[in-house]
């Protein structure tokens, strides 16, 4: 089975790469307009510990939006259902950094993957951890087994610098009274958890507990199973933003994209695969990642449709 796997993704990587990329570079952040457009990389984890990828699969790149689902992990892990009460569970049918349904919805963020949920994310951990942003980076640690991992300095600066959007959006929540800390530092955080870098190796490790109930392959626990469950139905709900539907309609997995052009889905019970291309559709996807895993599923025949 696993060789049918990999021959599947062996073929995707290749129609896919020809390809003309349809998008740009997501320049806001200055420091992510320096890559080169033209990397591209895959990796599947299976559930079976065997794994295996094609081209920069090994090149490590900024994960950015896709920290998002392990900030959430975090507030889960500590909080449970109580969160709930500061962020819905609906797609935003808007961009990432949409200010629109905020006025709406009176400073309640459709969703914990939107740039507004994953804010108000940052600060409900702010509150109700010692040291948030400490504590987030040992969970990644934990989660990837990469003991060394960092912020990303440079990125995180850039962002900070030109983040504009996102001072605009954590202001304007505060105001509907739904970020109880200092904006500025809420910032600061949402900036680093989005500078973390990894390879397409180390993403889909890192995801692997998502795909095997809540518990990382070497069985230790992380979330529970039902936790785990609800963590995949955003993803698949709201991962893609306005693509969301596109996503579960031509691929048909949980997953989750970051403007660096990287994408995470998973089979559950099955595997986990992260592909990496830097240029963006207009919804702010990677154009060629969301081809490959078209492709993929497709040709498999493995959605868990
Ligand atoms: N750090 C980015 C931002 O806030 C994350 C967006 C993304 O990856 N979709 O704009």
């Amino acid at each position: 089975m696993n060789n049918t796997y990999k021959k599947t993704i062996e073929n995707a990587y290749n129609i896919t790469k020809p390809l003309k990329d349809q998008g740009e570079l997501a320049t806001y952040i200055p420091e992510l307009a320096n890559i080169n457009p033209s990397k591209f990389g895959v990796h599947m984890t299976k559930i079976d510990g065997t794994n295996f990828g094609f081209g920069d699969h090994l090149e490590k790149f900024s994960i950015q939006s896709i920290a998002k689902v392990l900030s959430l992990a975090l507030a889960v892990k500590f909080l449970g259902e109580r969160i709930w009460t500061r962020i819905d569970v609906e797609p935003s049918g808007t961009k990432f950094d949409s200010l629109l349904l905020l006025e709406t919805y009176k400073g309640i963020p459709r969703n914990p993957f939107v740039n507004s949920g994953a804010i108000v994310i940052c600060d409900i951990l702010m509150s109700h951890l010692e040291d948030a942003r400490k504590e987030f980076l040992e969970f990644v640690r934990e989660l990837s087994d990469i003991p060394d991992l960092q912020y990303s300095d440079k990125i995180a600066d850039s962002e900070k610098a030109t983040g504009y959007r996102n001072v605009a959006l954590c202001n304007f929540i505060k105001s509907f009274g739904n970020i109880k800390n200092e904006p500025a530092d809420v910032l600061d955080f949402y900036f680093d958890m989005c500078s973390l870098e990894m390879n397409c190796q180390q993403l889909a490790h890192t995801f692997s507990f998502l795909a095997n109930g809540g518990r990382k392959f070497d069985g230790t626990k992380i979330i529970s199973s039902s936790q785990s469950k609800r963590i995949n139905a955003l993803m698949l709900t709201c991962g893609f933003y306005d693509e969301s539907g596109e996503f579960a309609f031509k691929v048909g997995l949980p997953g989750k994209s970051g403007v660096g052009g990287g994408i995470v889905a998973l089979y559950p019970n099955n595997y986990t695969i992260a592909v990496w291309s830097p240029k963006l559709n207009k919804n702010g996807n990677s154009f060629k990642g969301m081809k490959l895993l078209e492709d993929v599923t497709t040709h498999s025949e493995m959605s868990i449709f």
